[in-house]
């Protein structure tokens, strides 16, 4: 059993260090590559992830996997050992589904697609990416049929970025959210003038930005020694190894929120990876539990310690300290004020936390009809500005602040979005669970200290990596399902004190 447990691990091994060898290249096209290694790159990635496929497809994976299943071996559940044979061979089984050739396709059509999404966006005109759009769908209904549903043919493609999670439940929780949410921006867009962020739109030094970021990110616990931050166009983080995280960032002259928010983010991603137990490393472990999980760590910091009255409490005076010229007469409060402001706006990465969901919501909607056929792709722009009607009051004045604005769809990926609004609404139950077992904690973060919260998201969430699907950690972390009620109540309670009412 020993001896077959090691192969196993020693395959999965090697196929983890090509997918490291991929994602250190990917790292680099999108922060130091100049322009004329993209063609190159595109081979050497296609190389390693087929390469890193077909060695995971390979009949002796299944032979181990047969062998060291839990029947034979009689491992605790919650052992190293039963977490990886149960977790990778539900990847095995649906990685042996998915034929090459369609691998090969979608690889083919998304980068056709790709460009021309770009260039459609920039001459805002959707009908240049409907056909493109069309063959992702149809591929994604031919994945979906491979990947084989009892349901609806959005749970498989779901379920590759959310694990077990199922359709029918996402709408459910999405129903009770969208109840308590389209009020809630209604009444605040009718105060929309009591909060006022014209503070942030003011020049801020980029350095000192960055350097500002950094200092709270290291107070946050984020280990420089095993990690670093770099720029980049679209800020990501991803990870070498658990010794090796990668945050990256961008910074807005003009716009202080961009850089501070985002570094926070990233981080809250990254102090993920840096946490996750050694002893997963180089297995198919050593990873978060789905997006939706990792969302929840970035939100968690970037906005449930972030965007709080405690946080600023400690860190305003020291923000004031570096930028005088902007923020010397500010009081505390109106800068809280202005970082929480909540307008309905056209596009969803610059959403704020009440009207960020709705975003989600709508591109769910409209990927569950495009894949059932209930809506034609060229009637998307319509359906897309009535969808941005009923939930925020706003309707897009083209394709390119409407239906082109994200990069999801070019890239073929169907399912991803819900994982987003899932990420906030597990980011709160999980603050509130460790509010319940570290009562101290508004007082810590009011006192710029995060070691007691970072030891309890290690123990409770980080160091399981891949070991539990995302409901078993809700569950085991919290006691509960996955459910809106947390959110809504936060929501609430924070935007009825900002707003007055
Ligand atoms: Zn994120």
């Amino acid at each position: 059993m020993e001896e077959k447990l090691q192969e196993l691990k020693t395959r999965l091994g090697e196929i983890r260090d090509l997918n490291k060898a991929a994602a250190v290249l990917s790292w680099d096209q999108q922060t130091y590559m100049p322009p004329g290694g993209a063609a190159a790159r595109a081979e050497q990635l296609a190389t390693l992830q087929k390469t890193a496929h077909n060695w995971f497809i390979a009949d002796e994976i299944g032979e181990l996997l047969e062998a060291l299943n839990n029947d034979e071996t009689g491992w605790d559940y919650d052992s190293d050992e039963a977490s990886l044979v149960r977790v990778v061979a539900r990847d095995y089984e649906k990685a042996r589904k998915v034929p090459s050739e369609l691998v090969a396709e979608f690889a083919r059509v998304t980068t056709l697609a790709h460009e021309a999404w770009a260039k459609a966006r920039e001459q805002s005109d959707f009908s240049q990416f409907q056909p493109h759009l069309e063959k992702i769908v149809e591929l994604n209904v031919r994945l979906a049929e491979a990947l084989g549903y009892e349901d609806r043919i959005y749970d498989p493609l779901l379920d590759q970025f959310e694990p077990e999670m199922k359709t029918a439940h996402v709408a459910a929780i999405f129903d009770d959210l969208k109840a308590e949410l389209v009020p809630l921006v209604k009444a605040i867009s009718e105060r929309a003038n009591s909060v006022d962020d014209s503070i942030l739109r003011q020049t801020y030094e980029e350095q000192k930005q960055w350097d500002f970021g950094v200092e709270v990110i290291k107070d946050f616990g984020f280990d420089f020694t095993r990690g670093r931050q770099d720029k980049s166009v679209h800020p990501f983080t991803t990870s070498f190894s658990i010794g090796d995280v990668r945050l990256t960032t961008r910074v807005d002259p003009n716009y202080l929120p961009t850089a501070l928010f985002g570094t926070l983010h990233e981080c809250g991603h990254g102090l993920y990876e840096q946490g996750i137990s050694p002893s997963l490393e180089r297995t198919s472990l050593d990873d978060g539990a789905s997006l939706g999980i990792h969302e929840s760590q970035s939100r968690l910091w970037e906005n449930l310690v972030g965007r709080s009255r405690e946080f600023w409490s400690h860190y305003f005076p020291r923000l004031q300290a570096v930028f005088p010229g902007q923020l010397a007469g500010v009081d505390v409060e109106t800068f809280y004020r202005a970082i929480n402001r909540v307008e309905p706006s056209l596009i969803r990465v610059e959403a704020d936390e009440v009207t960020y969901n709705l975003h989600i919501m709508l591109r769910f909607e409209l990927e569950n009809e495009m894949l059932e056929g209930k809506v034609k792709i060229a009637d998307l722009p319509e359906a897309w500005n009535a969808g941005m009607e009923a939930n925020l009051g706003i309707a897009p004045p083209n394709d390119a602040l409407g239906v082109l604005q994200d990069v999801h769809w070019s890239g073929g990926m169907m399912g991803y979005f819900p994982t987003y609004s899932l990420g906030n609404l597990i980011s709160v139950q999980f603050f509130d669970k460790a509010k319940t077992d570290i009562p101290s904690l508004p007082d810590q973060i009011a006192a710029g200290k995060f070691d007691e919260l970072l030891s309890w998201l290690r123990e409770n969430i980080h160091r399981h990596g891949r070991k539990y699907t995302p409901a078993e950690l809700v569950k085991r972390v919290t006691g509960n399902e996955l459910t809106a009620t947390n959110y809504v109540a936060y929501i609430k309670t924070k935007f009825s004190d900002i707003y007055g009412f």
